[in-house]
């Protein structure tokens, strides 16, 4: 029987790697990690972790005006962005350690440097070779950015998180979560933000109502919309600010040009897939990029499986943990563990934000013949005396047919943190029934999820027969 140097050899330090390389030293494997950059990967050092220190930061300027209505007078606030970075740098930093420390203590060989697969079997990294009976690929993905003229000039979410000084003016462009999110941090600090984006509405694929509320709550705010427009040339002037040029049909000639300070792409995600020695070994990747895995996470070479982001399903931290745990499992541990990526509920941490999970409307309809919609719309009870103009908005997808709840969504404050829960209750098959049955708590936005009476039913005449 050939001997490895290790058992199990994980390309990438990230949320799925990370997770991976110590489940399965915690089953006595013999393991090795490598990591190219900082150790904690994408969602601790430039995504989920950063991300929501900085929407917390700019939050505060609508707590402080919303203070007043409840009797507080307060000096005019100030904020400094060099301090909230380097904040931040200092909490990413205590995590990262936090994370290859673990490594270490879980007796993981922890490696620094890229690594690239030279045959099935065997690895280069940090300028040695590495022989393994299994690899595992948790190499993440990077953001996109469409080759246009002067997209040099531009900024993703790799740099966002290192900007020098807060812009004035900024240009988010694209219409996912990463854009709604941003703008809402740049809105909230102060700064001047347009939108743009070449669909319809954003956020496409969530529930419609959700696209439409949070479209009017950011609006509100006097972030500025420009959709069905796309970029077509950014150039800098002299004096460093950007000026950039859009097409699409919509708005005056006066719409076709504009100046920004900082002009960030936030236009997708690609699969990290260059030049780690895949075609070499044959390694199929799907039509979209992303490393093509059964249900188990295996390649289509036995010994190789790929987690997280690098097979582009569902680009979640969770997901990605969920994977490289389930790997390791297989691998290593009593038993062969698939991963059920049926329900993910999931949240954008928008202004106000969104909690969601299960099927949107649209969804629901394609696959069932019948649905009850229920929703509610209204002024949360801390506007009433804060005067904000916000509102709140919770809804449920129901098959008529079974009474399950099908989904569940809400645009409104702590909506990530309320669908946590719901999402429990989808997973075990809830029905309407059992969320009416569900004695309240009050008073809260959640409570509207068990109180909700009005419904509308929608069919699809394409299921009838
Ligand atoms: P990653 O965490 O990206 O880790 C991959 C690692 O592999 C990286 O550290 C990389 O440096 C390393 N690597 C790549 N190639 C090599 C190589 N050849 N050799 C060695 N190392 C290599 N998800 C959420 O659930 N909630 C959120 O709120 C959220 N917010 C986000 C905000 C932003 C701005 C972004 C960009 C992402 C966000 N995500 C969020 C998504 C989340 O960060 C990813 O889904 C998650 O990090 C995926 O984990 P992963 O292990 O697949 O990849």
């Amino acid at each position: 029987m050939a001997t490895f140097d290790y058992q199990f050899f994980v390309i990438g330090g990230g949320s799925g790697g990370v997770r991976a390389a110590r489940i399965a030293a915690g089953f006595g494997a013999r393991v090795a990690i490598a990591e190219e950059y900082r150790y904690g990967g994408t969602c601790v050092i430039r995504g989920c972790v950063p991300k929501k220190l900085l929407v917390q930061a700019s939050h505060f300027s609508e707590d402080f005006a919303d203070a007043e209505g409840f009797g507080w007078t307060l000096p005019s606030a100030q904020f400094s962005w060099e301090k909230l970075i380097a904040g931040k740098n200092t909490e990413i930093s205590r995590l990262s350690e936090v994370y290859e420390s673990n490594l270490g203590r879980s007796g993981v060989t922890v490696l620094h440097g890229t690594a690239r697969l030279l045959d099935a079997h065997t690895v280069e990294a940090s300028g040695k070779r590495f022989s393994a009976e299994f690899i595992l690929i948790a190499t993440g993905g990077r953001p996109f950015l469409p080759s246009i003229p002067g997209i040099e000039h531009a900024i993703t979410s790799n740099e966002v998180f290192e900007l020098a000084q807060l812009p004035k003016r900024v240009l988010i462009v694209g219409g996912g979560y990463i854009a709604v999110e941003f703008s809402g941090i740049f809105n909230g600090l102060g700064s001047e933000v347009t939108l743009a984006y070449r669909g319809e509405q954003i956020l496409r694929g969530f529930d419609d109502d959700v696209r439409a509320h949070l479209h009017d709550e950011m609006s509100k705010k006097d972030i500025h919309f420009m959709l069905r427009r796309d970029v077509t040339n950014i150039d800098r002037r002299t004096d460093g600010a950007l000026d950039v040029m859009f097409n699409g049909s919509v708005g005056n000639q006066d719409d076709k040009g504009h100046t920004f300070d900082a002009v960030l792409y936030a236009t997708g995600r690609i699969p990290n897939v260059g030049g780690l020695g895949l075609e070499n070994i044959g390694i199929h990747l799907e039509p979209d990029g992303g490393i093509a895995v059964d249900e188990f996470g295996c390649t289509n070479i036995p010994n190789i499986y790929a987690a997280g982001d690098v097979t582009n399903r569902i680009a979640l931290t969770p997901v990605a943990i969920r994977e490289g745990a389930a790997i390791a499992s297989t691998l290593f541990g009593p038993t062969r563990t698939p991963v059920d990526l049926a329900i993910v509920p999931s949240a954008v941490f928008s202004q106000p934000p969104i909690g969601t999970v299960g099927l949107s409307e649209s969804e629901a309809l394609e696959r069932h013949q019948e649905i009850d919609i229920y929703r509610a719309d209204f002024r949360p009870l801390r506007h009433t005396l804060s005067g904000r103009n916000e509102r709140t908005l919770v809804k449920l997808v129901v098959d008529t047919a079974s009474q399950r709840v099908l989904g569940a969504h809400m645009v409104g404050a702590d909506a990530p943190e309320i669908i946590q829960g719901l999402a429990i209750a989808l997973r075990m098959g809830a029905t309407k029934a059992d969320f009416d049955a569900t004695v309240a708590v009050h008073p809260t936005a959640a409570e509207e999820f068990v109180t909700l009476r009005e419904k509308s039913t929608r069919c699809n005449p394409q299921k009838k027969g």
